[in-house]
C-alpha cells in the first residue's frame, strides 16, 4: 500500500484513541477501516462519528467498531464515473476498492468550484512586508506601511490625499459623514452596485436615489441623475462597476451646475480612467475597496482619496474615534473606529508595486476570453471603446440570453467553475425598492450578465474550455 495511505486507515480492532491520532495525523477529517488481517475495507470512521459516540459514552479505550460507518460510499476500480452523493454532503474522499473490497486507493470529491470567479494573487513582496510588520510589533493601526500605502495609493490615482479604511464600505461612510451628508439630504446611486454603495447612505440617515444605468457602459447614466436632482439632492456616488468608468465628464459637469458633491465609488475600478486621468480624483472624496476578490487586496481594506485637506482631516477624525488631533482622549465628534491596521498596508504596498503587472495579467485573460466568445450569436462583450474611457479588468464581464442564463451557470458548476450573474438591481430588494427613480434599463441588463472566472492561474486551455461550453449553452 502506498505511503500516503498510511495516514488514511487503521483496523477494526484499534482503540478509538488509537484512530484519533491517524484522523489527527492526516489531511483528511477522516480514516478507512480496514479487516484487522486483510486490506479488505469494512468501514470509515469520521472524527465527527467518534465525537457524536463519545457524547453517548464510550470510551477512548473502546474499539472502533463501536463508531463506525458500514454503510459507505466507494468506488470500483474500474468504475468510470464517480458513484452518486446525493444526500452525503461533506464527502471529501472516496476509497478505490477491487472487486473483493481490497482497499487500492482514494479519489478526492471536488464538490466545491475549482475555478473559483476570483481569488487574490501575490506574487511579490507581499509576506516579505506582512513579516516585517509583523516582526515589527506595529501590527495595529500606526506604522510605515500605512503611511507609505497611503501615500503610494494616492500618487497613483493622482490626488493629494490618501487615508487608508477598514474597509470600502466604511471609506463610503466616511466621504459623507465628512461631507456633512445626513437627514433631509439626497444622494443619487446607481441601481446595479454592490450594496456597500446605498449602505452607507441609509448608514447617515440621508435618502437615496437610485437611478437606472447605461445601456452600453452598465455605469450611472447622466442622463437619469439629470432627471433624479431635486432641491434636496447633496451629492451623487457614481460607481465604475466592473471596471468601467463612469462618464466623469458629464458627472462633474451635472454636480458643478447643481452644486452636489460627488463621492466615486472605485471598488471594482483600480486603475481605470478617463480621458487620460485615473478613476478616484474626480469626486470630491473618492472611495476604493481592498476586499480579497479585489483588483488589488490587503485582505479587508479601503481608502478614501481627496484633495481637500480639510476634507481629509474630518475623514481622520471620523475614522480614528473622532479623537482631536490637539487633545488625546478628547472627542470632537461620535467617530468610528475605522483603521486598517499596519499589516494589512503592508500587503497593500506590495500589490501596489505590482499594479501594472496585476493589471495586465487581467487585461490578457480577458483578451483571451473575448477572442473566444466574439461574435458569437447571442453573447454581448463588455464594451472596451466608450469614448474617452479606458476600462480595466476586474470580472470579465458579458451579456448572455436571459434564458440561458440560469443553464450556464448551472452547466459551468457542474464542471466546478463558478460563474457569477450579475449583481441583482437594489431597486428589486425589498428594503431599498422604495428609493427606486429609475431602472428599466438595469432590469434588463441584470438578467443577462455574468461574469467569468478571472484569476491568475487560469490557463489558456481553461479559458477554451469555460468559452467551449459556454458557447454550447447559448447555442442550443
Ligand atoms: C466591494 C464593493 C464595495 C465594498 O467594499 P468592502 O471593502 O467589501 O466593504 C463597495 N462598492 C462596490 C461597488 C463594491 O464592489
Amino acid at each position: 500500500m502506498k505511503k500516503e495511505m498510511e495516514s488514511l486507515i487503521c483496523r477494526e480492532t484499534d482503540s478509538i484513541r488509537q484512530v484519533m491520532q491517524v484522523i489527527g495525523a492526516g489531511r483528511k477529517k477522516i480514516a478507512f477501516v480496514l479487516e484487522a488481517n486483510s486490506d479488505k475495507i469494512v468501514a470509515t470512521v469520521t472524527d465527527g462519528d467518534i465525537r457524536r459516540a463519545l457524547l453517548n459514552g464510550i470510551e477512548m479505550t473502546d474499539s472502533v467498531d463501536k463508531c463506525m460507518y458500514k454503510n459507505f460510499v466507494f468506488k470500483k476500480k474500474d468504475d468510470a464515473v464517480m458513484p452518486d452523493l446525493t444526500g452525503r454532503s461533506g464527502v471529501e474522499i472516496i476509497p478505490v476498492v477491487d472487486e473483493d473490497m481490497m482497499l487500492l486507493g482514494y479519489e478526492e470529491v471536488y464538490e466545491n468550484s475549482y475555478v473559483p470567479v476570483a481569488s487574490p494573487q501575490f506574487g511579490g513582496n507581499e509576506l516579505k512586508y506582512l513579516t516585517d510588520a509583523f516582526l515589527s510589533t506595529w501590527v495595529s493601526s500606526t506604522g510605515e506601511y500605512i503611511d507609505k500605502f497611503e501615500r503610494m495609493f494616492a500618487d497613483y490615482c493622482g490626488t493629494k490625499y490618501g487615508i487608508a479604511t477598514s474597509n470600502g464600505t466604511t471609506a463610503i461612510h466616511l466621504a459623507l459623514l465628512a461631507l456633512g451628508i445626513g437627514e433631509g439630504d439626497e444622494v443619487i446611486v446607481p441601481d446595479i452596485t454592490f450594496a456597500a454603495t446605498i449602505n452607507a447612505v441609509l448608514y447617515v440617515g440621508a435618502t437615496p436615489v437610485i437611478v437606472d444605468i447605461e445601456e452600453d457602459g452598465w455605469c450611472i447614466s447622466p442622463e437619469e441623475i439629470r432627471k433624479a436632482i431635486t432641491p434636496k439632492t447633496k451629492a451623487i456616488i457614481p460607481v465604475h462597476i466592473y471596471g468601467q468608468a463612469c462618464d466623469m465628464g458629464q458627472i462633474m459637469d451635472i454636480a458643478r451646475e447643481y452644486n452636489l458633491y460627488v463621492i466615486e465609488d472605485c471598488a471594482e475600478a483600480h486603475g481605470a480612467e478617463y480621458k487620460g486621468q485615473r478613476v478616484g480624483s474626480f469626486g470630491h472624496i473618492n472611495c476604493f475597496s481592498f476586499f480579497g476578490n479585489k483588483v488589488i487586496t490587503t485582505g479587508e481594506g479601503g481608502m478614501c482619496l481627496t484633495n481637500d485637506k480639510e476634507f481629509a482631516d474630518r475623514i481622520r477624525l471620523y475614522k480614528d474615534h473622532g479623537m482631536s488631533k490637539n487633545r488625546r482622549y478628547y472627542h470632537e465628534v461620535v467617530g468610528y473606529n475605522y483603521r486598517m491596521t499596519n499589516l494589512q498596508a503592508a500587503i497593500g504596498v506590495a500589490q501596489l508595486e505590482r499594479m501594472d503587472e496585476i493589471l495586465a495579467w487581467r487585461q490578457a485573460l480577458e483578451d483571451s476570453y473575448f477572442e473566444h466568445l466574439q461574435n458569437v450569436d447571442g453573447i454581448v462583450l463588455q464594451k472596451r471603446d466608450m469614448p474617452g474611457r479606458k476600462k480595466i479588468v476586474w470580472l470579465v464581464s458579458v451579456l448572455v440570453d436571459s434564458e440561458k442564463r440560469e443553464d450556464i451557470v448551472q452547466h459551468m458548476k457542474e464542471k466546478g467553475v463558478d460563474i457569477r450573474r450579475f449583481f441583482i438591481p437594489l431597486s428589486e430588494m425589498d428594503i431599498y425598492k422604495e428609493y427606486v427613480f429609475s431602472n428599466e434599463v438595469s432590469k434588463k441588463l441584470s438578467t443577462q450578465g455574468i461574469n467569468l472566472p478571472t484569476t491568475f492561474d487560469l490557463t489558456e486551455e481553461m479559458v477554451s474550455e469555460i468559452c467551449k461550453n459556454i458557447i454550447q449553452v447559448v447555442s442550443c
